[in-house]
């Protein structure tokens, strides 16, 4: 999952207006953020397979540090105790949605990885595959995305158009990836993975900014 994932930091920024969206859009990609060095560095594996699902080509066989269930708690609460601790005035309840979203990433990739998803170290491994049926897949990343941002229309925040605008770039990104040629090599894959998080976040950064005011005339 990709843009999907962006649905429930939409909707924790509706639980919880306080809390930046970029922090939210970091968050629940937080495992896939940590993924991307890890495979880099050879600490965790993929390879690529054209066609071992429908959708994506990452055969994902080993991760356990990032997206083990048990691995997905533990930086969940690490992002709970960094938001509490670096974010001053932060209340305990904001730190908790926090780690939520950082959870809600291992919860959605649940629904439509093949079973690679770890429940502890590299065994038990889980994932209940939509990934194989591609316009389901791609109609559940659309739900849980546009759902989320609905969610947080009802805030009236600035620059509406432009997140709607945002939402669907980032949509067809994910249908050129399901329909596109597979990456080149596990470090591309984890590269690209990586470098679109990182924009995606500046550029939600700067849509949620406050619009300056008018200048007001004399
Ligand atoms: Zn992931």
């Amino acid at each position: 999952m990709f843009p999907g994932h962006y649905g429930p930091s939409f909707a924790a920024k509706r639980i919880d207006p306080t809390i930046p969206l970029w922090v939210l859009f970091v968050a629940v990609q937080l495992l896939d953020i940590l993924w991307a060095p890890f495979v880099l560095l050879g600490i965790e594996k993929v390879r690529i397979v054209p066609g071992i699902t429908a959708t994506n080509s990452l055969d994902l066989y080993y991760m356990p540090y990032t997206h083990s269930l048990v691995g997905a708690i533990v930086w969940s609460l690490a992002a709970f105790a960094v938001y509490r601790v670096a974010v001053r005035g932060a209340s305990t309840r904001a730190a908790w949605i926090v780690a939520a979203a950082v959870f809600s990433h291992w919860v959605l990739d649940l629904l439509v990885h093949r079973p690679d998803l770890p429940i502890y170290d590299n065994t038990a491994k889980v994932g209940l595959g939509l990934w194989n049926f591609r316009v389901l897949a791609l109609g559940l990343e659309a739900a849980v995305l546009f759902g989320g941002m609905l969610l947080y229309f009802g805030l009236r925040p600035p620059r509406r158009t432009a997140v709607l605008v945002f939402g669907v770039v980032m949509f067809l990104v994910q249908v050129y990836l399901a329909f596109g040629p597979p990456p080149a090599s596990d470090k591309s894959a984890a590269m690209a993975a990586l470098s679109s998080y990182v924009i995606f976040a500046l550029i939600i950064r700067v849509l949620e900014s406050k619009p300056p005011l008018p200048v007001a005339s004399p």
